[in-house]
């Protein structure tokens, strides 16, 4: 901006010597003084109060120039500090203050200081900020500016130490108004001069404050908007990482241990415990830091089913549909509890008792499992010792100990056998998987020739396969390592493979198996079981290793199953750390391929 060459101040000074230089040419004149000399002393001072006149023009249309353009550089902004910043700076530049500060009313009324400008040789003392503030109160109560010109001589500072510390001459305080409100003041003050505010600065400087309050008040708003916004995003954030990380688990006190860290996280709490409803009363659990909890408060609480806020103490009921379950109870030493973090601590012991809920159902569900499976185990065992009694006694039948028997009879006795054995074959099935859901099936892994153990499963099926006149091959493979299994299971994960295979191929097909060992997993045996049967179409390869599944279609219901087969071998395969997957087309045939590890050297 450009600058005149005369302050209004220097101006008055010129003009108080041209008033001194009149008294004198007048007593010149007085003492005899040639015309002349007169006229050219008159042609100086002409030019001299032009010189004065235009500068003065100059000085306040520039003045309007400079409140317009900082009018324009405070309103573009709606960053809070950068208006602040901006509102101070420009009263500094337009009055040439040494020191400045920008004052806000609380929200008790009493002013702030929000932010002080001045150089580093005059900061403003605490001394200084006290006798600004009994100015700027003036200010905002009489909603005007206040101007002193001389603070020196002003009898208002009569004897104020900062006054003279400081040695200040001029203050001036000017109100923030808008819409008739006072949202704070600007203090300025100046020590060099005196009279650097003047009363005629006081209307246009009120204008410009006025835009300057209302500059402030729209940064405020949006400063307002933007923290609830943040805040909104922050509580947000809070409560789907809670969701998500109660969900992750389903493990009592796991849920327990984090619902409370995340209770104290969103309340912003320094302890909290979570207390259950029980017969006895309240059960205190997982504690977040230290807290005592009050049985009282919790009691009201559940009582009432409503939070209570006092003071230091958040107590919220965890409620199931309107049925309270238990109490989350948070303490705040330091800071009281601010009623509008209720609502997202509301929406966390919501989810709380969700959480709580599904790891009780969990709990329980775990619970009647294994209940189940020791009962299907015990049934197992009683079922076995009377089927294996009847299997006993059918044999002796056969060999003819009772005597011999009729053609009809052997025939009879045959089908008895039969359907014993297929008996003893569910039950052993439903042992085994009740075993394996309850965690208790345990492998005894040792180095296993693969092929023998082949061999020996092939050997169990080769006459049904010739009753179906199959193709029943095992291709070799040259220097097959040992693997690394327990043998019995490893039979019966062939075993099941190759009863299917034969079950579901129709005469003069063929099964074949393969053992190898390939380059993408060279740690493992990979086997596979082939044949040429009826296939499985793509849905239900995606069901196959679900229990009880059985395909729904005539060729395959007229074979005996209990769909419980696909599932054992799965579940074995996997707990010797292999896999298991297939590759069929109704039709075509099937392939199911596993891999088992082979063993380590030294092992
Ligand atoms: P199941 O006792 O019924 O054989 P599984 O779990 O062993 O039970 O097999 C599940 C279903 O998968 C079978 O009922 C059958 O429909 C289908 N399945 C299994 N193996 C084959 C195969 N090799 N060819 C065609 N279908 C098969």
């Amino acid at each position: 901006m450009e600058r005149v060459s005369i302050s209004p101040v220097q101006a008055r000074e010129m003009l108080t010597q041209l008033r001194a230089d009149i008294r004198q040419q007048r007593q010149k004149l007085k003492n005899g003084v040639s015309l002349e000399a007169l006229d050219a002393q008159m042609k100086t001072w002409e030019t001299l109060i032009q010189q004065i006149q235009t500068d003065m023009l100059l000085e306040k249309s520039a003045r309007l120039s400079m409140l317009y353009d900082i009018s324009r550089s405070i309103n573009a902004s709606l960053d809070w500090r950068q208006t602040v910043q901006a509102v101070l700076d420009a009263f500094i530049q337009i009055t040439t203050a040494e020191r400045g500060m920008l004052l806000l009313l609380d929200a008790n009324g009493d002013p702030q200081v929000e932010m002080t400008q001045s150089a580093s040789y005059m900061l403003f003392s605490d001394a200084d900020i006290k006798f600004s503030h009994s100015i700027v109160r003036q200010a905002i109560e009489r909603k005007s500016p206040v101007l002193t010109t001389n603070a020196q001589l002003d009898p208002r500072f009569d004897g104020s130490e900062s006054v003279i510390a400081y040695g200040l001459r001029a203050t001036l305080c000017v109100p923030l108004i808008y819409k008739d409100e006072v949202l704070g003041a600007i203090y300025l003050d100046n020590r060099a001069r005196s009279n650097v505010f003047t009363a005629e600065d006081m209307v246009s400087l009120s204008t410009f404050a006025n835009n300057a309050a209302a500059a402030l008040y729209n940064a405020q708003e949006h400063q307002k908007v933007d923290q609830a916004l943040a805040e909104r995003m922050r509580e947000l954030t809070i409560l789907q990482e809670t969701i998500r990380d109660l969900n992750a688990s389903l493990h009592f006190n796991r849920v327990m241990e984090r619902s409370t860290a995340w209770a104290v996280a969103a309340s912003g709490a320094e302890a909290g415990v979570i207390g259950l409803v029980a017969e006895e009363g309240i059960r205190w659990l997982t504690k977040a830091n230290n807290v005592n909890p009050n049985n009282l408060l919790a009691m009201r609480c559940i009582s009432t089913r409503e939070p209570i806020v006092e003071g230091h103490y958040l107590v919220l009921p965890l409620l199931r549909d309107t049925r309270p379950i238990g109490v989350l109870y948070l303490v705040s030493e330091e800071r009281p509890f601010k009623k509008s973090k209720l609502e997202l601590v509301t929406r966390v012991a919501d989810n709380i008792a969700i959480a709580i809920e599904n790891a009780r159902l969990y709990e329980a569900l775990r619970q009647a499992n294994l209940t189940k499976s020791e009962f299907v185990t015990l049934m197992a065992h009683e079922l076995r010792t009377p089927m294996a009694c009847i299997l006993g006694y059918s044999d002796m039948l056969k060999t003819g100990m009772a005597g011999a028997l009729t053609s009809q009879q052997e025939e009879f006795v045959d089908n008895i056998a039969q359907s014993i054995n297929r008996i003893i074959a569910i039950v052993d099935d439903l042992l085994d998987i009740s075993e394996i859901e309850a965690g208790r099936l345990r492998l005894s892994l040792r180095n296993v020739d693969f092929n023998s153990v082949l061999d020996e499963a092939m050997g169990r099926f080769r006459q049904d396969a010739e009753k179906k006149r199959l193709r029943y091959t095992r291709e070799s493979w040259n220097g097959l390592p040992q693997a690394y299994a327990d043998p019995d299971r490893l039979k019966q994960i062939l075993t099941i493979l190759l009863r299917n295979a034969i079950q579901y191929t129709p005469e003069e097909g063929a099964v074949t198996v393969r053992a190898w060992l390939s380059a993408d997993e060279p740690d493992f045996i990979r086997c596979a079981v082939s044949d040429t049967g009826i296939g499985i179409s793509p849905e239900n390869q995606l069901r196959l290793f679900t229990k009880f599944f059985r395909v729904v279609d005539p060729s395959s219901e007229e074979q005996n199953g209990t769909g419980l087969g696909m599932t054992i071998a799965k579940n074995l395969v996997e707990m010797h750390g292999g896999r298991i997957w297939l590759e069929s087309a109704p039709g075509k045939g099937s392939t199911f391929f596993f891999t088992i590890p082979i063993a380590m050297p030294g092992l």
